[in-house]
């Protein structure tokens, strides 16, 4: 019997651990400084330095990674319970080395890099001595590939790229990208697209505009044209037309290390909506003694409990096979369940909250609009839930009969048929 439960004594201590720092250390943070992502601030300096020391100190940075890299090796199952604590806090996955989209671009340098890519790019990055940008989307769709048109041509020994980028993430805090580009418009783009590296100063780069998103502290998803911005050949990431294989070993990992944070999010919801309604009185009793109320306050949980369950056993799964297509279909269908499950419960928070819960004092507006992010970056929710059907379809196969086993009349007769010698 294999079915556990239960933290391990001494993880269980770490994870104490940073319960209270990222409470009391890391939370204040977002109340004072901008984005998380804004390493070149004095202030990141200042205040977030000293607090990665320490997180170094205690061996938990970059927990995400393997000793190789530097990281605790923890795998998904504790990474999960340690991820769900940073999640409460917009700075804690910086503070512990582990946010996106670094820790993605950090996996895909680590697998497909070069010695030389490493040195340069990787290193610096695990230490976040700088932050990086992945730059996929386009302007004229992300959801869909295909309809990618940024190019790069040979050029000599070069490569020349041309083209727009949408969403990009921390592109204005970046020092490179890693940018999707088509090498070969003859084939599938599946086939015909290759990543390159693309540092952030290269001519030809203009960052368009910084689009914002309501209630982030800063606009930080770039708008970005390339007009033939110059890449020497060594700056290709993977093989020539590997550029979708590349971007799903971090994609895998990226959106289940994402819900595990929801997990801290929601939980954050939960935890006001419960003190407010033990808190308010209306008509004569507290919310909290609202049946209504209580009907809010159990549906969170549960839910909140099931989206557990579910990223949790993702995350053992993932342990146990250590390849991501074997994982596929409970990815997506995390991916999928997530932002569903922090828009309601943070929704059911606001509406028991009343006036003061819809307002700009409230993290609730926030945390929703978060949901919404949360069903769109890394792929709309309907393509994932197009996926857990795909993947889950392939485990059946259609009936030829007219009538199907499971049709009564049927099972009847075979039952009769099973039991004859003792049913006559
Ligand atoms: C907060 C945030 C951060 C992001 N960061 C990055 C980043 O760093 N780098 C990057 O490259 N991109 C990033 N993105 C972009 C993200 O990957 C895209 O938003 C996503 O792939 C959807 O593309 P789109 O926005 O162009 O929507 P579209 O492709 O135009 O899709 C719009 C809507 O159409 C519907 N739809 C689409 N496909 C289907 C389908 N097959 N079946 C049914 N309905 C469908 C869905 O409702 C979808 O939301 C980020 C997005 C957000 C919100």
């Amino acid at each position: 019997m294999a079915w556990d439960f239960e933290t391990d004594p001494e993880f269980q201590q770490e994870l104490d651990w940073i319960d209270r720092f990222v409470r009391e250390e890391i939370e204040p943070l977002e109340h004072v400084l901008g984005s998380p992502w804004n390493i070149h601030d004095p202030r990141f300096e200042a205040l977030v330095r000293p607090l990665q020391r320490e997180v170094k100190a205690r061996n938990l940075w970059a927990c995400h990674l393997g000793p190789e890299l530097g990281g605790a090796g923890y795998g998904q199952v504790k990474l999960a319970l340690m991820n769900e604590i940073l999640g409460r806090a917009l700075f804690a996955p910086i503070v512990f080395g582990a946010h996106a989209p670094d820790s993605g671009n950090c996996e895909i340098l680590a697998h497909y890099g070069t010695p030389e890519q490493k040195a340069r790019y990787l290193e610096p990055l695990l230490d976040n001595r700088i932050v990086s940008c992945f730059a996929m989307t386009e302007p004229q769709g992300g959801a869909d590939p295909k309809v990618f048109t940024t190019r790069a041509e040979q050029d000599g020994n070069d490569w020349l790229i041309s083209g727009q980028k949408w969403f990009a993430s921390n592109a204005r805090y970046a020092a490179f990208y890693i940018v999707m580009a088509i090498t070969d418009p003859t084939v599938s783009p599946y086939k015909g697209m290759s990543m390159f590296i693309v540092p952030a100063d290269t001519p030809g780069i203009e960052i368009v505009r910084n689009v914002g998103v309501p209630d982030d502290p800063e606009a930080t998803h770039g708008y970005l044209n390339f007009d033939r911005a110059r890449v020497p050949a060594e700056n290709m990431l993977g093989a020539p037309g590997e550029a979708f294989v590349v971007a799903q070993v971090r994609l895998g990992g990226g959106r289940v290390h994402h819900a595990m944070r929801v997990i801290g999010q929601s939980q954050k919801a939960l935890d006001a909506l419960c003190e407010r309604a033990l808190s308010r009185s209306t008509q004569g009793s507290l919310l909290a003694d609202k049946q209504m109320v209580q009907e809010r306050i159990a549906d969170a949980w549960i839910q909140l409990e099931q989206f557990r369950l579910l990223v949790m056993r993702t995350a053992w799964r993932i342990d146990k096979y250590q390849d991501y297509m074997k994982v596929r279909k409970d990815i997506a269908a995390v991916k999928a369940t997530m932002p569903k499950v922090l828009h309601d419960i943070a929704s059911s928070a606001l509406q028991v909250h009343g006036s003061i819960g819809v307002s700009s004092e409230m993290p609730f507006v926030g945390l929703i609009v978060r949901a919404y992010q949360m069903g769109l970056a890394d792929g709309p929710t309907e393509v994932h839930k197009v996926t857990v059907a795909k993947q889950l379809l392939r485990e059946y196969t259609g009936c030829e009969d007219l009538f199907p086993d499971y049709h009564r009349p049927t099972a009847e007769a075979a039952a009769r048929a099973k039991f004859s010698a003792v049913l006559g």
